[in-house]
Protein backbone atom coordinates (compact mmCIF):
# COMPACT_ATOMS: atom_id res chain seq x y z
CA UNK A 1 0.00 0.00 0.00
CA UNK A 2 1.40 3.30 -1.15
CA UNK A 3 1.76 5.52 2.19
CA UNK A 4 0.46 9.15 2.38
CA UNK A 5 2.66 12.19 2.81
CA UNK A 6 3.65 12.46 6.14
CA UNK A 7 4.39 16.34 5.76
CA UNK A 8 0.95 17.27 4.15
CA UNK A 9 -1.05 14.15 4.87
CA UNK A 10 -3.15 14.50 2.17
CA UNK A 11 -1.36 13.15 -0.64
CA UNK A 12 0.27 9.48 -2.23
CA UNK A 13 4.47 9.82 -0.78
CA UNK A 14 6.69 10.12 -3.93
CA UNK A 15 9.67 12.11 -4.46
CA UNK A 16 8.34 14.42 -7.13
CA UNK A 17 5.28 15.18 -4.73
CA UNK A 18 7.54 15.18 -1.27
CA UNK A 19 10.41 17.84 -2.95
CA UNK A 20 7.94 19.79 -5.47
CA UNK A 21 4.41 19.26 -5.09
CA UNK A 22 3.73 19.21 -1.40
CA UNK A 23 2.19 22.45 0.27
CA UNK A 24 5.59 22.35 2.55
CA UNK A 25 7.59 22.23 -0.46
CA UNK A 26 5.85 24.61 -2.51
CA UNK A 27 5.87 27.57 0.75
CA UNK A 28 9.83 26.80 0.95
CA UNK A 29 9.99 27.15 -2.56
CA UNK A 30 7.85 30.20 -2.65
CA UNK A 31 10.13 31.16 0.45
CA UNK A 32 12.93 30.54 -1.86
CA UNK A 33 11.73 32.88 -4.79
CA UNK A 34 10.95 36.25 -2.88
CA UNK A 35 14.32 35.92 -0.74
CA UNK A 36 16.54 35.81 -3.20
CA UNK A 37 14.26 37.76 -5.53
CA UNK A 38 14.31 34.81 -8.43
CA UNK A 39 11.88 33.12 -10.69
CA UNK A 40 12.03 29.62 -9.52
CA UNK A 41 10.73 27.12 -11.93
CA UNK A 42 9.96 24.04 -9.54
CA UNK A 43 7.97 21.81 -12.08
CA UNK A 44 11.52 19.31 -11.59
CA UNK A 45 15.11 19.17 -9.75
CA UNK A 46 16.39 20.41 -12.72
CA UNK A 47 14.23 23.33 -13.63
CA UNK A 48 15.22 24.85 -10.45
CA UNK A 49 18.87 23.81 -11.09
CA UNK A 50 18.45 25.86 -14.03
CA UNK A 51 16.80 28.57 -12.70
CA UNK A 52 19.31 29.28 -10.26
CA UNK A 53 22.44 28.61 -12.38
CA UNK A 54 21.08 31.25 -14.80
CA UNK A 55 21.83 34.11 -12.61
CA UNK A 56 23.97 36.86 -13.93
CA UNK A 57 25.97 36.92 -10.75
CA UNK A 58 28.63 34.47 -10.35
CA UNK A 59 29.00 34.18 -6.91
CA UNK A 60 25.13 34.51 -6.45
CA UNK A 61 24.64 31.11 -8.51
CA UNK A 62 26.96 28.96 -5.97
CA UNK A 63 25.28 30.24 -3.12
CA UNK A 64 21.78 29.81 -5.00
CA UNK A 65 23.10 26.18 -5.37
CA UNK A 66 24.17 25.59 -1.90
CA UNK A 67 20.65 27.00 -0.92
CA UNK A 68 18.66 24.72 -3.28
CA UNK A 69 20.63 21.75 -1.93
CA UNK A 70 20.35 23.04 1.75
CA UNK A 71 16.42 22.71 1.22
CA UNK A 72 15.88 19.62 -0.59
CA UNK A 73 18.01 17.90 2.39
CA UNK A 74 15.70 20.07 4.82
CA UNK A 75 12.30 18.75 3.48
CA UNK A 76 14.24 14.85 3.84
CA UNK A 77 15.03 15.22 7.14
CA UNK A 78 11.65 17.01 8.11
CA UNK A 79 9.68 13.89 6.40
CA UNK A 80 12.31 11.91 8.65
CA UNK A 81 11.64 13.77 11.52
CA UNK A 82 7.43 13.21 11.74
CA UNK A 83 8.19 9.78 10.52
CA UNK A 84 10.48 8.10 12.96
CA UNK A 85 10.13 10.96 15.95
CA UNK A 86 6.67 11.79 15.47
CA UNK A 87 8.20 15.60 15.20
CA UNK A 88 6.83 18.46 12.92
CA UNK A 89 9.04 21.03 11.68
CA UNK A 90 7.19 24.40 11.39
CA UNK A 91 8.21 25.85 8.22
CA UNK A 92 9.99 29.36 10.03
CA UNK A 93 12.13 26.93 11.62
CA UNK A 94 12.87 25.39 8.39
CA UNK A 95 13.62 28.05 6.39
CA UNK A 96 16.01 29.71 9.84
CA UNK A 97 17.97 26.51 9.54
CA UNK A 98 18.49 26.54 5.63
CA UNK A 99 19.50 30.01 6.03
CA UNK A 100 22.24 28.94 8.58
CA UNK A 101 23.43 26.38 6.17
CA UNK A 102 23.57 28.39 3.21
CA UNK A 103 25.62 31.17 5.13
CA UNK A 104 28.06 28.70 6.37
CA UNK A 105 28.38 27.16 2.75
CA UNK A 106 28.20 30.72 0.56
CA UNK A 107 31.00 31.87 3.00
CA UNK A 108 33.13 29.48 1.19
CA UNK A 109 32.27 30.70 -2.09
CA UNK A 110 35.27 31.32 -4.07
CA UNK A 111 33.40 32.64 -7.20
CA UNK A 112 33.58 36.52 -7.85
CA UNK A 113 32.06 38.87 -9.75
CA UNK A 114 32.18 42.53 -11.01
CA UNK A 115 28.63 43.04 -11.39
CA UNK A 116 26.92 42.89 -8.12
CA UNK A 117 23.60 44.99 -8.35
CA UNK A 118 21.92 46.17 -4.91
CA UNK A 119 19.67 43.40 -4.66
CA UNK A 120 22.75 41.31 -4.61
CA UNK A 121 24.71 43.21 -2.12
CA UNK A 122 21.25 42.73 0.22
CA UNK A 123 20.62 39.28 -0.28
CA UNK A 124 24.49 38.44 0.10
CA UNK A 125 24.23 40.48 3.59
CA UNK A 126 21.47 38.97 4.90
CA UNK A 127 22.85 35.67 4.47
CA UNK A 128 26.07 37.21 6.52
CA UNK A 129 28.12 36.44 3.12
CA UNK A 130 31.21 39.07 1.75
CA UNK A 131 31.39 40.18 -1.54
CA UNK A 132 33.90 38.65 -3.80
CA UNK A 133 34.92 41.13 -6.01
CA UNK A 134 37.25 40.78 -9.13
CA UNK A 135 40.58 42.21 -8.63
CA UNK A 136 41.96 44.96 -10.84
CA UNK A 137 43.43 43.15 -14.26
CA UNK A 138 47.14 43.03 -14.39
CA UNK A 139 47.90 45.08 -17.37
CA UNK A 140 50.80 43.77 -19.45
CA UNK A 141 52.16 46.11 -22.34
CA UNK A 142 52.85 44.00 -25.61
CA UNK A 143 55.32 45.00 -28.14
CA UNK A 144 56.58 43.72 -31.56
CA UNK A 145 60.16 43.53 -31.69
CA UNK A 146 62.09 43.92 -34.85
CA UNK A 147 64.36 40.48 -35.40
CA UNK A 148 67.79 41.22 -35.63
CA UNK A 149 70.19 42.95 -38.29
CA UNK A 150 70.34 39.95 -41.27
CA UNK A 151 67.72 37.99 -39.97
CA UNK A 152 63.75 37.25 -40.88
CA UNK A 153 60.85 37.40 -38.68
CA UNK A 154 57.71 35.21 -39.66
CA UNK A 155 54.38 35.88 -37.49
CA UNK A 156 51.84 32.86 -37.74
CA UNK A 157 48.36 32.85 -36.83
CA UNK A 158 44.81 30.61 -36.87
CA UNK A 159 41.56 31.35 -36.26
CA UNK A 160 38.09 28.93 -36.19
CA UNK A 161 34.64 29.76 -35.98
CA UNK A 162 33.48 26.82 -33.87
CA UNK A 163 35.23 24.15 -32.34
CA UNK A 164 35.52 22.61 -35.02
CA UNK A 165 34.66 25.21 -37.98
CA UNK A 166 35.62 27.18 -40.87
CA UNK A 167 39.16 28.24 -40.28
CA UNK A 168 41.68 29.84 -41.26
CA UNK A 169 45.80 30.77 -41.34
CA UNK A 170 47.91 33.67 -42.16
CA UNK A 171 51.10 34.92 -41.71
CA UNK A 172 54.34 36.88 -42.76
CA UNK A 173 57.45 37.70 -43.26
CA UNK A 174 59.59 40.94 -42.02
CA UNK A 175 62.81 42.26 -42.26
CA UNK A 176 65.00 43.26 -39.47
CA UNK A 177 63.78 46.89 -39.60
CA UNK A 178 60.12 45.75 -39.41
CA UNK A 179 59.38 46.11 -43.22
CA UNK A 180 57.02 43.58 -45.15
CA UNK A 181 58.23 41.10 -47.25
CA UNK A 182 55.71 38.96 -48.02
CA UNK A 183 52.29 37.23 -46.93
CA UNK A 184 50.49 34.61 -46.92
CA UNK A 185 46.55 33.27 -45.60
CA UNK A 186 44.92 30.14 -46.33
CA UNK A 187 41.19 28.97 -45.85
CA UNK A 188 42.25 25.71 -43.63
CA UNK A 189 38.03 24.08 -43.99
CA UNK A 190 36.35 22.86 -41.15
CA UNK A 191 38.82 22.51 -38.14
CA UNK A 192 39.80 23.89 -34.56
CA UNK A 193 41.80 26.99 -33.95
CA UNK A 194 44.70 24.53 -32.81
CA UNK A 195 44.67 23.25 -36.26
CA UNK A 196 44.18 26.09 -37.87
CA UNK A 197 46.97 27.83 -35.77
CA UNK A 198 49.79 24.52 -36.91
CA UNK A 199 48.81 25.35 -40.08
CA UNK A 200 50.39 28.64 -40.04
CA UNK A 201 53.09 27.93 -38.33
CA UNK A 202 53.82 25.16 -40.42
CA UNK A 203 53.09 27.38 -43.97
CA UNK A 204 55.45 30.19 -42.78
CA UNK A 205 58.49 27.10 -42.25
CA UNK A 206 57.34 25.84 -45.38
CA UNK A 207 57.91 29.21 -47.16
CA UNK A 208 61.43 30.04 -45.18
CA UNK A 209 62.77 26.81 -46.39
CA UNK A 210 61.96 27.49 -49.79
CA UNK A 211 60.38 31.07 -50.82
CA UNK A 212 61.11 30.53 -54.90
CA UNK A 213 58.43 27.50 -54.78
CA UNK A 214 55.56 29.96 -52.96
CA UNK A 215 56.04 32.88 -54.46
CA UNK A 216 56.87 33.77 -57.93
CA UNK A 217 58.98 36.59 -58.05
CA UNK A 218 61.28 36.53 -54.56
CA UNK A 219 63.24 40.14 -54.70
CA UNK A 220 66.59 39.46 -55.20
CA UNK A 221 69.06 39.50 -51.66
CA UNK A 222 66.29 38.52 -49.66
CA UNK A 223 66.88 34.82 -47.71
CA UNK A 224 64.26 33.62 -45.26
CA UNK A 225 66.39 30.79 -44.73
CA UNK A 226 67.61 32.38 -41.05
CA UNK A 227 64.13 31.46 -39.80
CA UNK A 228 65.36 29.07 -37.20
CA UNK A 229 63.77 29.73 -33.60
CA UNK A 230 60.70 30.02 -32.59
CA UNK A 231 59.06 32.14 -29.76
CA UNK A 232 55.69 32.83 -28.30
CA UNK A 233 53.52 36.63 -28.74
CA UNK A 234 50.64 37.36 -27.05
CA UNK A 235 47.88 37.36 -29.85
CA UNK A 236 47.74 41.73 -28.92
CA UNK A 237 51.35 41.68 -30.49
CA UNK A 238 50.39 39.64 -33.53
CA UNK A 239 47.59 41.31 -35.25
CA UNK A 240 49.00 41.18 -38.58
CA UNK A 241 48.84 37.29 -38.78
CA UNK A 242 45.34 37.47 -37.10
CA UNK A 243 44.09 39.59 -39.94
CA UNK A 244 45.43 37.57 -42.53
CA UNK A 245 44.15 34.28 -40.81
CA UNK A 246 40.49 35.45 -40.54
CA UNK A 247 41.41 36.92 -44.30
CA UNK A 248 41.92 33.03 -44.73
CA UNK A 249 38.66 32.34 -43.17
CA UNK A 250 36.32 34.80 -45.03
CA UNK A 251 37.60 34.61 -48.26
CA UNK A 252 37.89 30.80 -48.69
CA UNK A 253 41.21 30.87 -50.47
CA UNK A 254 44.67 30.39 -50.54
CA UNK A 255 46.77 33.07 -51.00
CA UNK A 256 50.07 35.08 -50.98
CA UNK A 257 50.94 38.94 -51.50
CA UNK A 258 54.31 39.66 -51.94
CA UNK A 259 53.53 43.44 -51.56
CA UNK A 260 51.92 44.61 -47.95
CA UNK A 261 47.99 44.20 -48.46
CA UNK A 262 46.05 47.13 -47.27
CA UNK A 263 44.55 45.22 -44.78
CA UNK A 264 47.40 45.22 -42.59
CA UNK A 265 49.66 47.95 -42.89
CA UNK A 266 48.34 49.94 -39.81
CA UNK A 267 49.48 47.11 -37.53
CA UNK A 268 52.42 46.95 -39.69
CA UNK A 269 53.88 50.35 -39.58
CA UNK A 270 52.72 50.40 -35.27
CA UNK A 271 54.95 46.97 -35.27
CA UNK A 272 57.93 48.89 -36.96
CA UNK A 273 57.52 51.80 -34.79
CA UNK A 274 57.23 49.43 -31.91
CA UNK A 275 54.32 50.63 -30.64
CA UNK A 276 52.93 49.11 -27.90
CA UNK A 277 49.34 47.16 -27.41
CA UNK A 278 48.22 46.14 -23.76
CA UNK A 279 46.90 42.89 -22.52
CA UNK A 280 44.29 42.79 -19.51
CA UNK A 281 44.63 39.82 -17.46
CA UNK A 282 42.13 39.20 -14.38
CA UNK A 283 43.66 36.61 -12.28
ZN1 LIG B 1 2.66 16.31 1.04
Amino acid sequence: MASVCSLCFKHTENSNHLFLNCIYATSLWSWFSNFFSITLDNSSVISLLRSCSNHSNKQLVQVLIACLVHTLSKIWFCRNQKIFENDSTPLHLAINAIKRDTSLSGASAKASSSAHTVQDLITLRSLDIALNFNRAPVIIEVIWRTPRVGWVKANSDGTAHGSPGHSGSGGLFRDHKGSFMLAFSNYTNIQSALFAELHGAMHAVAIAANPASFVVEVQEGYSLLQFSYITYIYREGNQCADRLANHGLHSRTNLIWSTIPNFIVNDCNRNALSLPNYRFKND
